[in-house]
């Protein structure tokens, strides 16, 4: 199947692989190479000379050029004129240039093979003396000029092997190979019966000799006919770069040479005299006998050097092979290799061992893809089939069962082996086996959910008795208390506060690590939104000393796309974090455009200060969670070390980024850079800081409160007396589904129900799904969740219940009103009466305090410099309770200023108080705060 789909497409897309340099091999072997080119143009072009120089001798009638020696043959004009074509024939490229290579071939054979023909049918006119006729026979005391047989059937032999060396196929390149071999040992007969005297070898009968240069030029034809496929036959060894063809080049010069030699030496000493025939033959045997044994012995040692280097060769691969092993058997690594070509499988010891299968069985393609597991064999299969097709590479996990039915997780990695061409000759894959780094990495993901769902019970159990602790005791600071009552129950807040905060922050950690943080899109104007950031920690600045300085750029687009509430928290962290670590100067908010990110506008927010600053070192680690730069800090300073972490989490969730700029004792400036996105006009109408404040007066409402732990109820209760609304209440979505029931007959029936989700007999979600299917005006009552659970998937969850809205425990009066307001505001708003009555009494009770508020603290003030020095500080502590009631309820009266104002009178009473100079600093904050009272 597999081959079946590589098959399909034997000229494959050439694909970028990582591993294609690696895996390419060269199939193409018949490539020339330069020393063979170099011979056939040498042949070429010595033949060409050698056959125009003799044509010029016929010419001219230089019998020099025709026959070398006088007394020797010539070589015939047409011989010349074959030797001229061959070489012209050699000099073409074999391969584009075939047809013109055939047709001089053809030439030449035409020419040997007429000679031939004369000969055999005893004619005694021939091809032979088509040129200078006249002259072939000029002098009588020389030898004639006509065509040798064997010159003629050499030429036939020529041009046959020029014809074939053009051939496609290896056989006829073979052919022409023999064929030049056999052109060269007739040749070669010539020359050595000319070196030797011996008439018969270069004389076929009483026929005409073959001439000496013709013998020559035939002899380096053929050579540079053999030299033009180096890659085949019995020539490819002569170019092989191993012991073989390193003993064929040495050793057949010299026993061609050397019997030739000998032979020449044995002649010479005869016709001088030196011994006679007898000795002569005896000694030319000896001396025969003798170099060839040097030669063999020679190559005998040349031949046993290169085999002990061979064997050392083999002995560094196996043990590297052992190595390879051994690797792969302590990483738990396997491979296999399907050769395309051959359709062979290999695969390695390991591999067996990881897959379960005894080490030596046989594998075909597909005894891997039996073993995967039944939902991953199919994914596995494509993956490699689509590897064959395209060429490419994979890289997965899967899953196979050994045969004894153990489950293991493999990593697959793959590749494929490319031939020059491109196309695809093999693939490779490495099985390693992940099974324990698999089941931990399980383990670690079932650990960190249950963490996260710890998290949010925790979360859960922690909120409900703060929302207790936090709801009453700011019931309880709006009533009379005595100072020391006052001042402990606002350290209680403050400590629930406090601890709400870390409980936020670690919760957002939590939901950052699990991945459940969910980033907001909606129209927010920045401008606003940083001026309240500021407005908030102006107190604590001013408190400590500091300038605020906020430097927005007007021309800045006023509403953006962004997750405010987000944005806000960054903002409010780098502020607090600019004050928290500044002891003198100031600390500016600057907005503005930054330059353009990938083509995209970037909002630019900087926070910078004249701080303690941070030491270069510590800069880039102070970004993870529970970090400070140093750790005295958590001591001088306090904090957990989230806030930059979650900040910068944040950021890139938005998909900008935060950079830090340091000097220490100089000065902190951090940068916040997010992706700009324009809000079409007008819709941005959130700041960020609170829920949105309903349009119009908002009438009293009548409100099915749904709540189980009873002073939850009871604080509940309180917050929507207060703010004028009627309230009744049930313990469970049980008897919330029974009084709902009755919702369409009775008018009076609630304007809205505040339901809690987790509660005994039947939970919230339960209770609103049922009381929507009751129908009617059930379907459409207002249904607002108050959670426990930050997690937006919970919040969804009270959504698809069939809830509105939801709020999230503890409960700020703030926040209660407004989502009240949000429901109960109607189109056109007729402020009803009791609603008027409640918010008049509430406003009246407000400045009546705001007077009450005046008059005490001008009278702490006189009392001051007389009192007691215990006295003092009960005092001061009465003068910072007023300031904390102001500071919490100015703002729900519309006072911002006033609030602001009480709230760093109370920050400063409270320092002061901490001072020794208590008396002498008092007065100040106590008196500011009651100017702006009176
Ligand atoms: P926290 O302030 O709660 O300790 P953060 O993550 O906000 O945690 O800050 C981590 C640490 O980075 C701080 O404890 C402080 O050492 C250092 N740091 C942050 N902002 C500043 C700043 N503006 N100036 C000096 N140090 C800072």
């Amino acid at each position: 199947m597999i081959a079946a789909a590589a098959n399909g497409h034997p000229r494959r897309r050439r694909m970028a692989s990582a591993f294609e340099d690696i895996y390419t091999v060269p199939t193409r072997h018949l490539r020339q190479s330069p020393t063979a080119v170099r011979i056939r143009l040498t042949a070429a072009a010595f033949g060409a000379v050698m056959g125009t120089l003799v044509l010029f001798g016929w010419a001219a009638g230089y019998d020099s050029l025709t026959r070398i020696f006088p007394k020797l043959s010539a070589m015939n004009p047409m011989t010349a004129i074959c030797v001229i074509l061959a070489a012209a024939a050699l000099a073409l490229r074999p391969r584009p240039d075939a047809r013109w290579i055939r047709v001089l071939a053809s030439l030449i054979v035409a020419t040997g093979a007429a000679k031939l023909a004369q000969l055999g049918l005893g004619l005694p006119a021939g091809v032979d003396q088509l040129l200078f006729p006249d002259q072939l026979g000029r002098a009588v005391d020389l030898p004639p000029s006509r065509m040798a047989p064997n010159t003629a059937f050499a030429l036939v032999l020529t041009g046959g092997a020029l014809i074939a060396s053009g051939a496609r196929n290896a056989r006829a390149i073979l052919l022409s190979q023999a064929a030049s071999i056999l052109i060269i040992a007739i040749t070669l007969f010539a020359m050595i019966g000319y070196i030797l005297n011996l008439v018969a070898l270069y004389e076929v009968r009483t026929f005409n000799a073959m001439a000496l240069h013709a013998a020559i030029a035939l002899f380096s034809i053929a050579a540079g006919i053999i030299s033009i496929n180096p890659d085949v036959g019995v020539v490819r060894i002569l170019g092989d770069k191993g012991p073989a063809g390193a003993l064929a080049r040495n050793l057949l010069p010299f026993v061609l040479l050397v019997p030739v030699l000998v032979g020449m030496l044995r002649v010479s000493g005869e016709s001088f005299g030196f011994y006679g025939t007898q000795h002569g033959v005896a000694i030319q045997v000896f001396a025969n006998v003798l170099v060839t044994f040097a030669l063999l012995m020679s190559s005998i040692v040349a031949l046993h050097r290169s085999d002990q280097s061979r064997r050392a060769r083999e002995a560094a691969v196996a043990r590297s092979e052992d190595r390879y092993r051994l690797a792969e058997r302590i990483g738990r690594v396997g491979h296999w290799r399907y050769d395309f070509e051959t359709g062979t499988v290999d695969w390695s010891d390991e591999l067996r061992v990881i897959c379960g299968l005894p080490v030596g069985t046989e594998p075909s393609l597909d005894t891997a893809f039996d073993l995967y597991h039944p939902d991953d064999a199919a994914a596995a299969r494509s993956v490699v089939e689509q590897a064959l097709r395209e060429g490419c590479g994979w890289d997965t996990t899967r899953r196979i069962y050994r045969p004894d039915g153990e489950l293991r997780f493999i990593r697959s990695h793959g590749a494929c082996e490319r031939g020059e061409d491109g196309a695809v000759r093999a693939v490779f894959g490495v099985f390693v086996d992940v099974t324990e780094l698999e089941l931990a990495r399980q383990e670690a993901e079932a650990a960190t959910a249950s963490k996260a769902s710890f998290l949010a019970n925790m979360s859960h159990e922690i909120r409900t008795p703060m929302n207790g602790v936090l709801g009453f005791s700011e019931l309880l600071l709006d009533t009379e208390l005595a100072s020391e009552q006052r001042r402990h129950v606002t350290l209680i807040r403050e400590s629930a506060q406090a601890l709400l905060k870390l409980l936020n922050d670690i919760l957002d950690i939590s939901k950052i690590d699990a991945g459940q943080l969910e980033i907001a899109e909606e129209p927010f104007n920045v401008r606003h939104g940083l001026r309240q950031c500021i407005r908030l920690m102006t107190p604590m600045a001013e408190q400590k000393g500091l300038t605020l300085r906020a430097a927005l750029d007007s021309s800045f687009p006023s509403d953006i796309v962004v997750d405010g509430l987000r944005l806000r928290q960054i903002v409010l962290n780098l502020l607090g974090n600019a004050v928290k670590f500044t002891q003198r100067g100031s600390v500016t908010v600057s907005l503005g455009e930054g330059a353009d990110m990938n083509g995209l506008r970037t909002i630019v927010i900087k926070v910078a200060d004249t701080g303690v600053g941070i030491a270069e070192e510590r800069m880039a680690a102070i970004f993870d969670a529970f970090v400070q730069a140093d750790i005295s800090i958590s001591r001088r300073f306090g904090g957990s070390g989230l806030g930059l972490s979650i900040s910068r989490h944040l950021a890139g969730l938005m998909g900008g980024a935060i950079a830090l700029e340091s000097k220490l004792g100089r000065g902190t400036t951090v940068t916040l850079t997010l992706p700009l996105t324009e809000a079409p006009a007008r819709a941005a109408t959130g700041d960020g800081l609170l829920p949105l404040a309903p349009d119009g007066p908002v009438r009293s409402g009548s409100i099915l409160l749904v709540e189980d732990i009873d002073i939850n109820q009871e604080l509940v209760t309180g917050m929507l007396g207060r703010l004028g609304h009627r309230v009744e209440v049930v313990s469970n979505g049980e008897e919330a589904l029974h009084r709902a029931a009755r919702l369409t007959d009775d008018p009076d029936a609630w304007d809205l129900i505040l339901m809690d989700v987790q509660m005994p007999v039947m939970d919230g979600l339960t209770a609103t799904r049922a009381i929507r299917a009751l129908g009617g005006r059930a379907r459409t009552i207002p249904i607002v969740a108050l959670t426990a659970s930050a997690f937006a998937a919970e919040i969804q969850e009270c959504r698809d219940a069939g809830m509105d809205d939801h709020l999230a425990k503890p409960i700020a009066i703030l926040d209660l009103a407004a989502a009240v307001a949000r429901w109960l505001a109607t189109p056109t708003p007729v402020p009803a009466p009791a609603e008027d009555v409640a918010m008049s009494s509430l406003a009246q009770r407000f400045a009546d305090r705001c007077r009450e508020s005046a008059h005490r603290l001008a009278t702490i003030t006189a009392a001051l410099p007389e009192a007691a020095a215990d006295e003092v500080d009960a005092l001061l502590a009465e003068a910072q309770a007023i300031a904390h009631i102001l500071a919490g309820s100015a703002g729900m009266f519309g006072a911002d200023a006033l609030g602001s104002l009480a709230s760093a009178s109370e920050e400063e009473i409270k320092a002061v108080r901490e001072r020794a100079d208590a008396r002498a600093a008092a007065p100040r904050p106590i008196e500011a705060l009651a100017a702006a009272l009176g």
